[in-house]
């Protein structure tokens, strides 16, 4: 039986018996010299398909590509704490004292300075540290007279 095949060179198709298969033949139309291929020549088996090295190899990937992806995230939380830290960011609320001022610590030979000394103390520190101010009453044993004395002043809260 015949075999047809294209010439290699110039893409004729020729014919020759099977049985001249790896025979060396000239081409008739360029004169390329070649062999006569085998029966069914074109029929080559098709490549086998990448089999299941593909979808390893595949796998593999992903998971070089998830180490840089798990790491960078991980790396922009240290920078971002860091200048948290560093910052002062608020020390918050001074420390919040108190300041007892009673009236008989404020006598002087027969004169009360009482509220001078409530108004410059307010004064001092400063109406927005003041949290709250609070009266008081107390009881005082006068030299003189040896009779327990009721007496008031006040206590300041506030930030200092
Ligand atoms: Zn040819």
């Amino acid at each position: 039986m015949d075999v047809t095949f294209p010439c290699p060179s110039c893409q004729q198709d020729l014919a020759a018996d099977s049985s001249l298969a790896g025979a060396e033949i000239a081409c008739p139309t360029c004169n390329t010299k070649f062999f006569i291929p085998k029966a069914a020549p074109v029929a080559q088996p098709p490549p086998p398909p990448p089999a299941p090295a593909a979808p390893g190899s595949h796998l593999h990937a992903e998971l070089h590509f998830s180490v840089p992806t798990t790491e960078a995230p991980t790396q922009s939380l240290i920078k971002k704490s860091n200048p948290t830290l560093g910052t002062p960011v608020k020390q918050g609320p001074a420390l919040i004292q108190i300041k007892t001022i009673r009236r008989i610590e404020c006598q002087e030979v027969g004169k009360d300075h009482f509220d001078e000394r409530v108004t410059s103390f307010l004064q001092k520190i400063g109406e927005a540290n003041i949290v709250s101010i609070n009266t008081i009453t107390y009881s005082y044993l006068p030299m003189e007279s040896k009779v327990a004395t009721d007496d008031y002043g006040v206590l300041i809260v506030f930030h200092g």
